[in-house]
């Protein structure tokens, strides 16, 4: 079994990722969130290899616009739509972005998917949390943590074992300071509920890391366009955690990031 991440888009303005595995001639695709307008997620479906109809499901952390864009009321598929995955206690979000008829998967317990098994973790984001997921598939899983104001209690071990960690790392403190944003934007984002700080996601990987369990590879997510920069970024694990700089990569805000592959090659690319 092959497994592929592909991050779409990354950030405020949109956020999706496309997770496939491959077994022989046979292919299944998961999306995590629909961050993108309809057009768009198409076009980058189908440069994938494949389209929306297709999907095992689409895993949805939460229902900001930028995980959820407001485009899908009018162009979710009434046939073969996919199932979205959320938490029982998002079952309202659905319906408030004009999805009413979307077929849900609640998550309270793991699910599988084709051959992923998917397992969530709620974290604490705004007042209605976000969702992180663990999915497995073989002998292969991917981490995918974002929209968080602070690592959970439990979630070093919910991750521990995967190979591929994706994990928000929004802003550089400093900067967040010294940005014109106004006070009480600045103290949402910082307080616990808003989202993670560079230092914050390299803390988690480095939590993993002394528990024995460095994914192989990690990219990094959701970089605010105001208070972080990629080279900032880099020059953090660069010096904190020079070792592990090459395993690490930061996902492109608009277009889609080079994908990471785990498991066995492709006999045939695709
Ligand atoms: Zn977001």
């Amino acid at each position: 079994m092959h497994l592929r991440l592909r991050v779409l888009a990354s950030g405020s303005s949109g956020n999706a990722a496309l997770v496939t595995a491959h077994d022989g001639s046979a292919r299944h695709d998961l999306l995590i969130d629909l961050g993108l307008s309809p057009r768009r997620m198409r076009g980058l479906l189908r440069a994938e290899g494949t389209d929306l109809e297709s999907l095992c499901g689409v895993l949805l952390t939460h229902g900001d616009v930028d995980h959820l864009h407001d485009g899908w009321a009018k162009a979710w598929p009434t046939l073969l739509a996919p199932p979205v995955v959320i938490r029982p206690s998002h079952g309202h979000v659905l319906p408030r972005a004009g999805l009413p008829s979307a077929v849900t998967r609640w998550i309270a317990e793991p699910i599988e998917l084709g051959p992923f098994r998917v397992t969530g973790v709620e974290l604490p984001h705004d007042s209605e949390g976000s969702t992180g997921f663990r999915i497995a598939c073989a002998d292969h899983a991917i981490g995918w943590i974002t929209d968080l104001g602070r690592v959970v209690e439990g979630l070093d071990s919910f991750l521990a074992g995967v190979r591929v960690l994706a994990l928000e790392s929004n802003y550089d403190p400093p900067m967040q300071r010294a940005s014109p944003r106004p006070e009480h934007l600045k103290r949402r984002i910082m307080d616990g509920h808003g989202h993670l700080s560079n230092q914050q996601a390299l803390a988690l990987v480095r939590r993993l890391e002394a528990l024995g369990q460095t994914p192989e590879h990690m990219v990094l997510l959701h970089l605010s366009e105001q208070c972080n920069h990629p080279d900032v970024v880099r020059a953090l694990w660069q010096r904190e955690a020079p070792h592990l700089h090459e395993r690490m990569r930061v996902a492109n805000r608009r277009e889609p990031t080079d994908a990471i592959e785990c498991g066995t090659a492709l006999a045939v690319a695709g």
